[in-house]
């Protein structure tokens, strides 16, 4: 299974089951209807194993083998039954852009959840407790359409200026982590203070 050898290399993380637990909680949130959001890890070796475009959190979650897809440092297909995930441009400038300043970030995470996105659309920006953000901060990008050299482009400048949770607006979020767990982790807490701070907005 061509999982193993990156298995071997990640240090005893089995990774299949990491894929699997963090897809599952994002199809359990609801934050990626039908084939939104994707995951990636990048491996000791500059490899990279990201979702397959078209595939759904719930299929990750279930047979995280057949959904996942092996790539190069440049991209190029090793491994994998589909095609990468149509924002896997993103995920490599975006590893390219922390890998000197940040090498510890191994593990991104794109979902669609939606209080970060009703908090970035409001004019004044509520604040969000800074105290309780993620180190770097949010950052939040304006609008392009998905899958474009402009969204990535501007996710991986985000990256580079050291946020840890990026906004892209009108679409979703991306978080920059150690692991997909912990990118999880980042964006639940994330939603949390943006829903407050949008309730708080409205009253
Ligand atoms: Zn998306």
């Amino acid at each position: 299974m061509w999982l193993m050898g990156a298995d071997a290399e990640s240090g005893g993380i089995d990774l299949l089951d990491e894929f699997a637990y963090v897809a599952r909680a994002l199809a359990q949130h609801g934050w990626c209807v039908d084939n939104a959001g994707n995951l990636s890890r990048l491996m000791p070796d500059g490899s990279i194993i990201v979702t397959g475009a078209g595939t759904t959190m719930a299929e990750v979650a279930v047979d995280p083998g057949r959904s996942l897809v092996h790539l190069s440092a440049k991209g190029e297909k090793l491994a994998g039954y589909y095609e990468p995930s149509s924002e896997i441009l993103a995920h490599l400038l975006t590893y390219e852009a922390v890998r000197e300043s940040r090498p510890h970030i191994t593990a991104l995470v794109h979902t669609h959840s939606p209080a970060l996105l009703v908090w970035a659309s409001l004019e004044p920006r509520p604040k969000l407790p800074e105290d309780k953000l993620p180190k770097g901060g949010i950052a939040v990008n304006p609008y392009f359409p998905p899958g474009t050299r402009e969204l990535a482009d501007a996710c991986a400048e985000a990256a580079a200026e050291g946020a840890s949770l990026i906004v892209w607006e009108k679409h979703g979020v991306i978080a920059l982590a150690r692991t997909l767990s912990a990118g999880l982790e980042m964006i639940e807490a994330a939603e949390e203070l943006a829903e407050a701070a949008v309730y708080a907005d409205e009253a």
